[in-house]
């Protein structure tokens, strides 16, 4: 069971990947991909495509999301596995998450503007493939790709993070709503890439349980952005809490990802994976 290849968490052109649905997915199967989720920021509009090419191949598919959230005045993202990706209640919760995605796109540019980096609004648009959807990674394939940068590691060091030109605050959903939408769609929540936040250990564990009194059951332990030594730490988290254990990639584009579609180690053996409640 431990040693299936699933891929739970990447990114398409419907949010900030650059790589359509159809393509994640055949990407996926060539890297020996069998269970596969496409988990678009505040989006399911990729959904329909993803499972239609995932079956097309032979790969199991979950439908998912992954949704911005603001806790202790920080973004965590919440990633929702095996959700309807037509219930109401999600999508106007995603919908409304989004909302206010362009007028903090125009703020940041206005302060790339002061800096003396100009029509940056306009330059990170030609990178974006969903107009409702502008990030900061599409100011930093901007910021790249007009010279002032040599590759988005040094964008997310130097620009768009806080204390830096480029960064605008932003609230999104709180952690409650974003549980409950993927709970009304009849998914489970999920604590994305645990290792990238900046909260104190205090702050982790009242998000630990926060998260299990609202509901959420599964924790990202194997993910892109972790280290060989935060797969363990995480494994004994989701081993304290009793929280399934998810893996995922959360691959973006071929160049800045440096982990592909399904090549990542397997969880730690003890671990219950997320991906056996939907078997
Ligand atoms: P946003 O939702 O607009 O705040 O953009 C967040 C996205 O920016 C994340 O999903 C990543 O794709 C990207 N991002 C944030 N921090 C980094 C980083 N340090 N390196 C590379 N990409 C990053
Ligand atoms: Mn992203
Ligand atoms: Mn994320
Ligand atoms: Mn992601």
């Amino acid at each position: 069971m431990h040693t299936i290849n699933a891929d739970l968490h990447c990114h398409s052109v419907v949010s900030d990947g650059t790589l359509t649905p159809e393509a994640l997915a055949s990407r996926a199967h060539a890297n020996g991909v069998k269970i596969w989720s496409l988990t678009d920021h505040d989006e399911l509009g990729g959904q329909e495509r993803a499972k239609m090419a995932a079956q097309e191949l032979g790969m199991q598919y979950i439908p998912g999301v992954e949704i911005s959230v603001t806790w202790c005045a920080q973004t965590l993202h919440i990633v929702g596995l095996g959700v309807d990706p037509h219930n109401s209640d999600l999508l106007q919760g995603l919908y409304q998450t989004r909302n206010g995605r362009s007028n903090r796109a125009k703020a940041m540019a206005a302060q790339l503007d002061q800096v003396g980096i100009k029509d940056a609004y306009e330059g990170a648009l030609q990178f974006v493939g969903n107009p409702d959807l502008i990030s900061r990674t599409h100011f930093a394939r901007f910021l790249v790709e007009s010279g002032v940068c040599k590759d988005t590691n040094e964008v997310f060091a130097n620009y768009l993070i806080e204390g830096k030109p480029g960064y605008v605050g932003h609230e999104w959903a709180n952690l409650s709503d974003a549980i409950t939408w993927i709970k009304q769609a009849g998914g489970i929540a999920v604590i994305a890439h645990p290792g990238r936040y900046r909260y104190t250990s205090l702050q982790l564990t009242q998000l630990y349980e926060q998260f299990k009194d609202l509901g959420g059951q599964g924790i990202e332990v194997v993910t892109g952005s972790h280290s060989p030594a935060e797969y363990k730490t995480f494994a004994k988290v989701a081993l304290e809490y009793g929280f399934l254990a998810s893996r995922g990639s959360d691959f973006h584009d071929p160049q800045e990802s440096h982990i592909d579609l399904g090549l990542l180690p397997d969880l730690p053996s003890q671990l219950r994976p997320v991906w056996s409640v939907f078997q």
